[in-house]
């Protein structure tokens, strides 16, 4: 029902960045290379994602808006199941409840289905042409929901969110390519050639992407790599550091702690590093107790993953004096 999907909406949609993301898990599960997130004002007017992915046929497309109507198959053992079942085939629903919601996909490359929504309910659908593929607009957000629209923030601070996503997913994904757009600027684009340092030089810049260290390094339970700054290079806020677990990013402050603390006395006070580190583990080592959508995690083996972590960045930086 249309309630059902407002109360899932304040779960999954709390603003424009939550949006986004849901839209490029969506194509990344789609199996897109190339996305491109267009967004005006900070995406309160208008958010835009489109991919090259599979797309979907005229009956996917008009039953992507139902709730449940998920095409995928969840594994159990998934290491984000509780995540997946939480929010099984809601995005969508959700997402339409609360906003004005068109949709143009092509499974084929050429006959497009295009399905709209407002508010929840169906509004039209056409065809018309589009290659390989999935649009998706999501104009005037909350709209319908005013007690929600109040609570956007300014322009400025939903873009930064929206970055932060986008970037994010970004670094977990370095052989797809990513491009953000604001207001028809183009804030950046990766190359998507599966290289984790083009992903940090097109986020990060050029100064930051040369002062960049690989670190590489596996125990029996846990394998990492990944790309840190040197410590001369810092920023003001713990943003610049990134988790990513199995291919998700994810928070933990303990990982975190334990990143800062090998850097040591090597950080003036205030100042944190840049990194973008990959885990791997066997995804039942990996507890997702707290609010899914946060995607604050609990590892079993905290201790001796934070053990790897930390000898190798200290290791990275005994290499450095040499
Ligand atoms: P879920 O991702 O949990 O399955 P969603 O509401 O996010 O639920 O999406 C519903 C369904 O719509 C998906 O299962 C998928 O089949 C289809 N879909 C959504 N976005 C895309 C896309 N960009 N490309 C192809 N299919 C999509
Ligand atoms: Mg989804």
């Amino acid at each position: 029902s249309q309630l059902a999907n407002q109360i899932a909406a304040g779960e999954v949609v709390e603003r424009p960045a939550s949006v986004v993301k849901e839209l490029l898990e969506n194509s990344i599960d789609a199996k897109a290379t190339k996305i491109v997130v267009t967004i005006v004002d900070g995406g309160t007017s208008s958010i835009r994602v489109s991919d090259n992915g599979l797309g979907m046929d005229r009956e996917d497309a008009v039953l992507a808006f139902s709730r449940h109507a998920t095409s995928k198959i969840r594994y159990s053992r998934d290491l984000f199941a509780i995540r997946s079942l939480g929010f099984r085939g809601e995005a969508l629903p959700s997402i339409a409840s609360v906003a004005e919601v068109s949709l143009t996909t092509s499974a084929t490359s050429g006959l497009a289905i295009r399905v709209q929504m407002a508010g929840g309910d169906l509004v039209n659908i056409s065809e018309c042409s589009r290659g390989q593929g999935t649009d998706v607009h999501v104009d005037r957000l909350f709209y319908n929901t005013p007690a929600r629209l109040k609570y956007l923030k300014m322009v400025t601070t939903e873009v930064s969110h929206v970055a932060d996503v986008v970037g994010r997913m970004a670094l977990a994904h370095p052989a797809i390519s990513f491009t953000l757009l604001h207001n028809k600027k183009e804030l950046f684009r990766t190359p998507g050639d599966g290289k984790l340092l083009h992903v940090m030089h097109a986020l990060y810049g050029k100064q930051v992407a040369r002062q960049l260290t690989p670190i590489e390094a596996e125990d029996l339970d846990f394998r990492i790599y990944g790309l840190i700054a040197k410590p001369e290079v810092t920023r003001a806020s713990r943003s610049y550091i990134t988790w990513i677990l199995n291919g998700r990013f994810v928070r933990s402050l303990p990982l975190t702690q334990t990143l800062l603390r090998a850097y040591d006395t090597l950080l003036p006070i205030g100042r944190y590093p840049i990194a973008a580190l990959h885990l791997e583990m066997d995804p039942k080592l990996v507890d997702v107790n707290v609010h899914p959508s946060k995607l604050e995690i609990r590892l079993s083996k905290e201790k001796e993953c934070c053990r790897l972590v930390q000898d190798v960045i200290r290791q990275a930086f005994a290499k450095e004096t040499l």
